[in-house]
């Protein structure tokens, strides 16, 4: 830092101009490719996300000028390559508003970084007979690691259910909470019924029983804008790949007494300070979690899908996406056949869309309109409790991106009329 008393004359950073989210298709190679024959309409971003130019350039150029690894190396290439590394940090920090940059934790995706909690918190913390409280609407990222938990440490693992719309029964909520509840995991958007939970007031009740809360962003941080102060949560996780960004990135937010308070989750290079033949002691935060080579390339690359969505804003990806969902409503419900899970009211849901066909199972109806050129998913979407809650083994469903229009969704409509009439002929 300077010492000296001249204050330095600040030149306005140029703000880029807004990306327009009509615009964005052009910028996804992919969606240029035929399927079948047929212009690809990808409705299956709940899954995984495309990835624009600007994120492939950047893993490319990656390799092509500055390939190193990271935080040991005293050459050039190895500071460049750090930079860019930590420099991802501080833009997924800013991006979810986290109040230090410390406190982003880089995992391999949103179920690694449940898992690092669970063993590191849960295991540390959690005595015989405590409670872990989860919903009926989770996945099973945010369900089998507490499992395995109460497995290992005898604690408890009890959920909250669901009304029939969709929507938690948060009259339940305070009868659910005892004097063991340490630990509430819950999604902030559901994968399946799209709806979004409020969070906010959820963080305070469980705070007010003394208790914490992991929320489970995976859908949640990549469609609206999220801050990890507004949410009122303990721990955030979240996925790269579901925002743009490339596969095998996650994120851990976390509040920084309890990342210090927690033991590390792997042990190897990088995570320690010392080591001698008998013993060692921990790194930093978020070092001190992150063992060995991290996914140097694809971090950087993640930095890069967070200035593409910036370029458009959280809000506008958001707006998008109501717009979309009220579309697609609309046109669904006017296919007979079809029954639609989860909130009626689009503000109450992100861009997720379950539903089934009175007449075809879900999976053919996937084959079917993957035939014409429409990806969408059918299965239980990782989330069996749920499905059970439902009434359903499988649901099939379509969600939505800043790369989609209404064109798409009159696509997946005239795909789903063909195949009422295809299947009905049968
Ligand atoms: N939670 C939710 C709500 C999800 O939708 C997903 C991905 N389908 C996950 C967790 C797991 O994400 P990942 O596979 O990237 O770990």
């Amino acid at each position: 830092m300077s010492t000296t008393t001249t204050v330095p004359i600040r030149t306005a950073t140029p703000t880029p101009p807004k990306r327009e989210v009509a615009s964005t298709r052009e910028d996804f190679p992919i969606l240029k490719r035929m399927i079948h024959g047929s212009p690809l309409v990808y409705l299956d971003s709940a899954a995984t996300t495309q990835k624009p130019e600007a994120v492939i350039n950047v893993l490319v150029d990656y390799y092509h000028q500055t390939n190193a690894n990271v935080h040991r190396g005293l050459y050039a290439l190895a500071a460049q390559a750090t930079d860019k590394y930590e420099g991802a940090r501080a833009k997924v920090a800013k991006f979810i508003g986290a109040g230090e940059t410390e406190e982003i934790v880089f995992t391999r995706n949103t179920t690694e970084s449940i898992n690092l909690v669970a063993q590191s918190w849960g295991t540390k913390n959690l005595k015989s007979g405590d409670e872990i409280l989860v919903s009926e609407m989770e996945h099973h990222s945010n369900l089998v690691p507490w499992f395995m938990l109460a497995k290992r440490t005898g604690a408890v693992v009890r959920h909250i259910p669901i009304l029939d719309d969709g929507t938690l029964d948060l009259s339940k909520w305070n009868e659910r909470f005892t004097n063991r509840t340490r630990l509430v995991a819950l999604t902030h958007v559901s994968n399946v019924l799209g709806t979004i939970n409020p969070v906010p007031e959820i963080a305070e009740m469980v705070h007010k029983h003394g208790a914490l809360l992991l929320v489970d962003g995976a859908q949640g941080v990549p469609h609206m804008p999220v801050s990890v102060a507004t949410l009122g949560a303990d721990f955030v996780a979240f996925s790269a790949h579901k925002m743009l960004g490339p596969t095998g990135v996650g994120v851990l937010w976390g509040r920084r007494e309890l990342l210090e308070a927690m033991d590390p989750f792997l042990g190897g290079g990088d995570m320690i300070r010392t080591v001698s033949m008998t013993a060692a002691t921990w790194n930093d935060l978020p070092w001190k979690f992150e063992a060995g080579t991290p996914n140097i390339a694809d971090v950087i690359g993640f930095g890069a899908a967070i200035d593409y969505l910036e370029s458009i804003g959280m809000t506008e990806v958001r707006r998008h996406e109501i717009e979309l969902t009220e579309y697609a409503l609309e046109k669904m419900h006017s296919v007979d056949e079809l029954e639609i899970h989860g909130p009626a009211d689009p503000q109450l849901r992100a861009g997720v869309i379950s539903f089934n066909h009175s007449d075809i199972h879900p999976h053919d109806l996937s084959t079917y309109l993957d035939r014409k050129g429409v990806a969408i998913r059918a299965g239980h979407h990782c989330a069996q409790p749920l499905m059970e809650r439902l009434g359903q083994t499988a649901t099939a469903r379509a969600s939505f991106y800043v790369y989609n229009n209404r064109e798409d969704i009159d696509t997946l409509i005239d795909a789903l009329q063909s195949a009422g009439r295809f299947f009905g002929r049968r």
